[in-house]
């Protein structure tokens, strides 16, 4: 499969603002962020998009929005609420084919469109 961007953050070869590691998933400030706090999460492993999640990733993926939960309580947005998405493919507007969880937050956001 081929490397993405975020291959090369998970390998230390492109530098990110990190604000969460463990062995499985890695979190960091989106470069061009849509809102005050605007972290992804992300697996290590490679899962190119939702429609390539397995049975086997359903732990993998309930823990992803675990630390989106404890990222956002670190960010002190947990109360007033954030956003959860995952884009897919073209129509879902996926440009990084590395699935990520965006987490969003820290103001007001306008609606889903
Ligand atoms: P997608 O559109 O695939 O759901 O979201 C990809 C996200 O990755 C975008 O919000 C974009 O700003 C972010 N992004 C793309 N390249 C980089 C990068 O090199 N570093 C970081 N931190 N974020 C990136």
């Amino acid at each position: 499969m081929s490397e993405t961007i975020f291959s090369k953050i998970i390998n230390r070869e492109l530098s990110a603002d990190i604000v969460y590691e463990d062995d499985d998933i890695l979190a960091f400030r989106d470069i061009s962020p849509q809102a005050p706090v605007h972290v992804l999460v992300i697996p290590k492993v490679k899962i190119a998009t939702v429609n390539d999640i397995q049975p086997v990733h359903a732990e993998l993926i309930g823990n992803m929005v675990l630390v989106a939960q404890k990222i956002a309580r670190q960010e002190g947005i947990d109360e007033d609420g954030y956003r959860l998405v995952i884009n897919c493919n073209q129509h879902g507007g996926q440009e990084v084919y590395h699935i990520h969880l965006h987490l969003m937050g820290g103001h007001q956001l306008g609606g889903l469109s």
